[in-house]
């Protein structure tokens, strides 16, 4: 028998939902307050590696629905801006030897895919989280509007700008804007340069972009710049993606310029320094809430995934107390250091002197095959 017998948890992203079809799995009562009353729209998505779509298959997650929501990745191109191949990574060969496909895959799909597999009642939509309260017996969720929900344990899984690691953490450290804006989309998209289950990425003076195969004729782009913060709360402008775009490699562009202004989303990228903790009492941070990070490792969605599938078993294996400091020292060291590594690669991939670009690129361009194993391995597997 399970040693907690209900969780609360706040937020219905990747974070929540995992978390909570692992815990009712072994049967645990769960309640998912997540604030938006509909669920995400489909125009963004995001790479989930290998490691992570096995946790999600063990879980019970319908393999066919991943295959249909999303691509199983075969290539990751990294190109110059104006299409020069600087490496190819064999992310489909290295995930197959890993057991689990890397998908591109559309957000929406797979919240879709993760609502599906759990119990009805599980997910409360339009149900915002204000605060927590704990005492000797509970920790309660505080809801706009008054209401409550109790539990055994609460578990922040409400994003980077997480209301409950300000009230854990007592506002220790806030979200930083990582300096890069940008501009993403999934649209119904085929092209020449973009062969099926590829992942192009675009590197520029500064600035990258991309163009992912997400499967059902559907791709998803992506585009990233310094820009002001200020620039988040921006009416979304057609012409001034496209003029970012002029001269880059064609597929980029003409992703773009298929695409419906509506359909564009703005990226505001951004993430934390490690928090001394991710846990207070009966209260504890999971995903971005305990460790967001900028999308330059990629990695952000997939160690929140990972962060779920360590705490469900410990939760229902040992008394909360214990079962939250494994979780904590278990997690916290590696998704910090993710973390750092995002903030490298963020600077690495968007360098702008012109001597320091050359280098990166033609280190990169001479890497030997079994080193491009190597690191398409070590993405799929997380490590
Ligand atoms: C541009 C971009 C590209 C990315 N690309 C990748 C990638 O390729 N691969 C990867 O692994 N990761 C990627 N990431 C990171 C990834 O999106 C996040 O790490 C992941 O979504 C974190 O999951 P989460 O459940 O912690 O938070 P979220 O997915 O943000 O979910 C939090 C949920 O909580 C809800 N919520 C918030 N506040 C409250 C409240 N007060 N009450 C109730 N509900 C609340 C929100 O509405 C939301 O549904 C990317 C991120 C960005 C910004």
């Amino acid at each position: 028998m399970a040693q907690i017998g209900k969780a609360v948890i706040a937020g219905g992203g990747v974070g929540g939902l995992t978390l909570a079809l692992a815990l009712t799995r072994a049967g645990v009562e769960v309640e998912v307050h997540e604030k938006y009353d509909h669920l995400q729209s489909r125009r963004s998505g995001f790479t989930i590696w290998s490691y992570a779509i096995r946790h999600l298959l063990d879980l019970g997650v319908d393999g066919d629905r991943l295959a249909q929501e999303g691509s199983a990745i075969e290539r990751t191109e990294i190109r110059s801006r104006h299409g020069r191949l600087i490496e190819s990574l064999p992310v489909g060969e290295a995930s197959r030897r890993l057991g689990a496909p890397t998908y591109d895959i559309q957000r929406a799909g797979l919240q879709a895919a993760l609502i599906e597999a759990l119990p009805d009642g599980v997910l409360r939509l339009g149900s915002e989280v204000v605060g927590v309260e704990q005492d000797g017996d509970s920790a309660t969720l505080l809801l706009a509007g008054g209401g409550r929900a109790s539990g055994d344990v609460a578990i922040g899984c409400d994003g980077a700008h997480s209301v409950l690691r300000d009230l854990v953490t007592r506002h220790e450290h806030a979200f930083h804007y990582s300096g890069f804006g940008g501009w993403s989309a999934v649209i119904p998209f085929t092209h020449e340069l973009l062969p099926a289950r590829h992942h192009v990425e675009i590197w520029e003076k500064g600035s990258k972009g991309g163009v992912a195969d997400v499967g059902g004729g559907s791709a998803r782009w992506y585009a990233l710049h310094r820009a002001p913060e200020a620039d988040k709360d921006k009416p979304v402008v057609k012409d001034e993606i496209l003029a970012h775009v002029e001269g880059w490699y064609e597929l980029l562009p003409a992703a773009i310029e298929t695409t419906p202004v509506e359909q564009i989303v703005r990226t505001a990228p951004g993430d934390m320094d490690p928090l001394t903790s991710w846990v207070d009492g009966r209260i504890a941070l999971l995903g971005d809430a305990a460790h967001a990070t900028t999308p330059f490792a990629a990695m952000g969605a997939c160690m929140t995934i990972e962060d779920a599938a360590t705490l469900a078993p410990l939760l229902v294996a040992r008394p909360y107390a214990e079962a939250f400091a494994e979780y904590q020292e278990t997690r916290k060291r590696n998704a910090d250091a993710v973390v750092k590594h995002g903030r490298t690669m963020g600077h690495v991939s968007q360098l702008k002197n012109g001597f320091a670009l050359w280098l990166r690129d033609e280190f990169l361009a001479h890497v030997p095959d079994n080193q491009l194993e190597q690191i398409a391995t070590d993405m799929a597997s997380g490590r």
